[in-house]
């Protein structure tokens, strides 16, 4: 089976002032028009840089090449909620994509599965699609709970009619250079599309199913060549037009 076309997201993280912001996002949205047509971009630039973001797609023309993604959102549209964003918000200033439930939020500000699909509910209702993150961390690899671990991360942080994206991104993998082998990757691909389509009760699985973790344009013709692989999130490359565009090149 092979899905198309293929998504890669690039989660810039809080990196990002006003000139190396316009600089990146032109560079990307230029190379972003001669990608062939089963690739879509979407990036991920930190709040303070979103509506500048947005301006520059729609000067440049990405339309639905290239759309324009956050890294979190919360679970309110509005409120009393001191210093959070919401996806209203996010919807407002032309955002498409949230990513919820990043390893980096889950271990730094306590996020839980109960907290993330909240989120979600909350992205599905402002008309966002939600790339929610799971991975396990290397503990859990070795004691071979990485599968349970997954499943419960699928149970929890999932709406039960959720539309989104799923993005695997192995917590050893992030920021490391380290990635699974082709082979383990393709094993939990098909893991995690099985665990979908019973949390999901649907045979046919249409929620696209990301990797994440150290992936560079080195390496990413190796991922691509799964079939049952989604796309890819990609940190720290993403930081870099050319690297970014030539991971896209390869999909
Ligand atoms: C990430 O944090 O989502 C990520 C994939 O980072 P990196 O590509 O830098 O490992």
């Amino acid at each position: 089976m092979d899905v198309s076309p293929k998504l890669v997201i690039g989660n810039w993280k809080m990196n990002g002032l006003r000139e190396q912001t316009v600089q990146l996002a032109t560079a990307v949205a230029e190379g972003a028009c001669s990608l062939p047509d089963d690739v879509k971009l979407v990036i991920c630039p930190p709040f303070t840089q979103l509506e500048r973001v947005s301006d520059i797609l729609e000067t440049v023309g990405t339309d639905s090449k290239l759309q324009l993604g956050a890294q979190d959102c919360h679970t309110a549209s509005s409120g009393a909620h001191t210093g959070e964003i919401s996806a209203d918000m996010l919807a407002d200033v032309g955002v498409k994509y949230v990513l919820l439930g990043h390893s980096e939020r889950r271990q730094n500000c306590g996020e839980t599965d109960a907290l993330i699909r909240r989120k979600v509910q909350a992205a599905e209702a402002a008309g966002l699609v939600p790339v929610v993150c799971i991975g396990e961390t290397m503990a859990e690899r070795q004691d071979g709970r990485a599968a349970t671990v997954l499943a419960s991360q699928i149970d929890g942080s999932l709406t039960d009619s959720f539309n989104g994206v799923l993005a695997y991104e192995p917590i050893w993998a992030i920021g490391s250079g380290v990635t699974p082998s082709r082979d383990e990757l393709e094993r939990t691909l098909f893991l995690l599309r099985g665990l979908l389509q019973s949390r999901l009760k649907m045979d046919d699985i249409r929620v696209p199913i990301l990797y994440g973790g150290s992936v560079t344009p080195a390496q990413a013709p190796t991922i691509f060549s799964i079939g049952v692989l989604g796309g890819v999130l990609v940190g720290s490359a993403s930081l870099d037009a050319k690297s970014f565009l030539r991971i896209a090149e390869a999909a």
